[in-house]
């Protein structure tokens, strides 16, 4: 008999919801005194849960099936706790929706290197459900999932085969301020820059340096994103993400995410693991500025005022990068494409020895951290071009597209200039870029 989903449940005695959505997935809306309903979301990954929701759809147990009319009568009777509560928007509003699938889109509109790539399958996601909805048809379909944000740190050599889950979840809400301290949290989907500009328009300080990275909020901790002395996890609180396997919706605090220079967890040891569907940041009224940076500097000498904002830094920064990085939408690219090699003290003697004016700045850690934009340039390869794709002729680090490169033509040319550093300066550079697809 074919199951019509979905369907409501109510637990007799202890006036627990249900709504079950799927022959492996419900959501639990527990009451929590007379105000409040706690959400838990539930799939059946393991034989247990799912004998339990086979049970619950079946009725052998204590809950009993109501109309779609009578759950939502008595899911309104309190309010849906959650940091946005949007699982309980969403069931609330929009039970019966079903995502959409596209197949066969282009993703060289969706990338910021242009090159070309499609994907087989592409879902737009708002909402942590969408995510969870999304996972499970990648699960039972086989299709690998590749989440995207805004394509700007990623190069694709290849179509992608599986299912592309692009964030969409959006919302900025304040969860406390004290009058300088103020605790925010952010979709996923949202806008990097975009954000950024608000919170400096709002006076919520601190993430001013970090204005113009291209991307979404819930790729900025994937790498640990900086820019002008400034990292996310200066002014990171917490992140919400959604295991890709179980739809377990975890917080993250800032020991967890394990941050380090362009690193965090989710590019080591958690890699392809978890969705990041929100990010926390504390922010100050007061926050302390920012402009050690030389250029950050010789862009504030020419205000008339004495008195620098947070939002003069901010335009600094975006006159800075304006004139110096290639704007994706003329000129396809990822940014830095290699991460600036840091080697331990031997390692750094070594090449010293060699190369004695090898820029580099020594670290807390006693590590060195070396420029990779000089050793590329000094290996002669700033403004080189082959075919449709180079090395930008302002700014070594930065592999471009000039309109009909492939990525594994970028690839190719990156696998050069590794080797050509290697062999001149002993250094081994790595992509800071993501590499995605068959190569
Ligand atoms: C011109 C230019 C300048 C740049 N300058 C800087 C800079 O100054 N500093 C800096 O740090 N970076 C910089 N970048 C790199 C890039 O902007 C950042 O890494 C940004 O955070 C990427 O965001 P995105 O949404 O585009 O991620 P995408 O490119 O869509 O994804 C990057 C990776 O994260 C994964 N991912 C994306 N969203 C999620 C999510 N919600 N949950 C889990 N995984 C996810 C993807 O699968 C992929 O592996 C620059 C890029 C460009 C094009």
């Amino acid at each position: 008999m074919m199951m019509e989903f979905p369907q409501y449940r109510l637990l007799e005695g202890a006036e627990t919801l249900y709504v079950i959505e799927g022959p492996r997935h419900a959501v639990e809306f527990q009451p929590l005194g007379l105000k409040q309903w706690m959400p838990h979301a539930h799939v059946a990954t393991d034989y247990p849960r799912f004998v339990w929701l086979q049970e619950l759809q079946n009725e052998t147990g204590h809950a009993r099936a109501i109309s779609r009319e009578g759950f939502l009568e008595l899911l309104q009777t309190r309010e849906v706790r959650g940091a946005s509560s949007q699982l309980g928007r969403f069931v609330a509003e929009d039970v019966h929706r079903n995502l959409d699938v596209t197949a066969d889109v282009a993703l060289q509109e969706r990338t910021t290197f242009g090159v070309p790539a499609a994907t087989k399958r592409h879902a737009l996601v708002h909402s942590d459900e969408e995510v969870r909805e999304a996972l499970l048809m990648s699960v039972e379909k086989n299709w690998e999932p590749l989440i995207l944000g805004g394509g700007s740190n990623v190069l694709m050599h290849s179509d992608w085969p599986g299912l592309t889950i692009e964030m969409n979840i959006k919302g900025i809400e304040v969860l406390s301020d004290d009058g300088n301290h103020i605790e925010v949290v952010v979709g996923a989907g949202e806008s990097w820059h975009a954000w950024v500009l608000h919170a400096v328009n709002e006076g919520w300080n601190g993430l001013e340096n970090l204005a113009l990275i291209p991307g979404s909020v819930g790729a900025s901790p994937m790498q640990n994103i900086g820019a002008y002395g400034v990292e996310l996890k200066d002014r990171f609180a917490w992140l919400e993400a959604i295991h890709r396997g179980t739809g377990e919706l975890r917080r993250f605090d800032h020991a967890t995410c394990e941050f380090g220079y362009r690193e965090s967890i989710f590019k080591r040891s958690a890699r392809d693991q978890w969705i990041i569907v929100r990010v926390a940041f504390a922010l100050e009224r007061n926050a302390p500025l920012h402009t050690d940076y030389g250029a950050i500097q010789s862009e504030l000498k020419h205000l008339s005022s004495p008195d620098i904002t947070h939002k003069d830094v901010a335009e600094a920064v975006m006159r800075i990068r304006r004139s110096k990085l290639p704007d994706p939408a003329v000129l396809g690219n990822a940014g830095s494409f290699f991460k600036n090699p840091i080697l331990e003290a031997p390692a750094f003697r070594s090449v010293m020895s060699k190369t004695p004016e090898v820029v580099h700045y020594a670290l807390e850690d006693g590590s060195y951290k070396l420029a990779a934009g000089w050793l590329i340039e000094q290996a002669g390869w700033k403004g080189y071009r082959r075919g449709d794709c180079g090395v930008h002729d302002r700014q070594a680090l930065v592999l471009v597209n000039y309109g009909e490169a492939t990525g594994q033509e970028i690839w190719q040319l990156a696998l050069d200039i590794v080797a050509d550093v290697q062999h001149k300066f002993g250094v081994e550079l790595q992509p800071e870029v993501n590499q995605l697809g068959a190569h």
